[in-house]
């Protein structure tokens, strides 16, 4: 879910990133829109103002973010890896018509879910698609 975050370059530097210039605009961009971008979401509104910027270094820097566990990985579009500078467990919603994706507020104290004992879980995901309210 959405966080503000004041200034980029000391929250990567807190992060153990180098605050490079493309680091910056890129985590900016993730928290700016929070529109759970692919690579080249990102890519085509940077490079405008970053002629130096690739694809590669796109991809790079965002595998960075989730080494460092400050961005996440949505797999809810089977074609293309979606990337989500909320961390904290909420769910998504797919407009099937428009692509868009939604974060769902999800209260886990509310659900019961039934993990076998023994069991640990790393990650929690929560997929729905459907129509949104534009499309509706
Ligand atoms: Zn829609
Ligand atoms: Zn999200």
């Amino acid at each position: 879910m959405k966080q503000r975050i004041e200034d980029v370059g000391e929250f990567l530097k807190e992060n153990g990133i180098k605050p490079s210039y493309q680091r910056i605009k890129i985590y900016e961009y993730l928290v700016k829109y929070y529109n759970h971008p692919t690579v080249d979401m990102i890519y085509r509104e940077l490079v405008p103002k970053i002629p130096t910027l690739s694809k590669t270094t796109v991809y790079n820097t965002l595998n960075l973010f989730i080494e460092k566990k400050i961005t996440a990985i949505i797999v809810i579009d089977e074609n293309e890896t979606r990337y989500d500078a909320g961390t904290s467990v909420h769910g998504h919603f797919q407009c099937n018509e428009c692509a868009r994706i939604d974060d769902i507020d999800i209260d886990l104290s509310k659900i019961e879910i039934p993990i076998p004992e023994h069991y640990e879980v790393s990650e929690q995901h929560f997929y729905f698609k459907g129509k949104c309210s534009n499309c509706n």
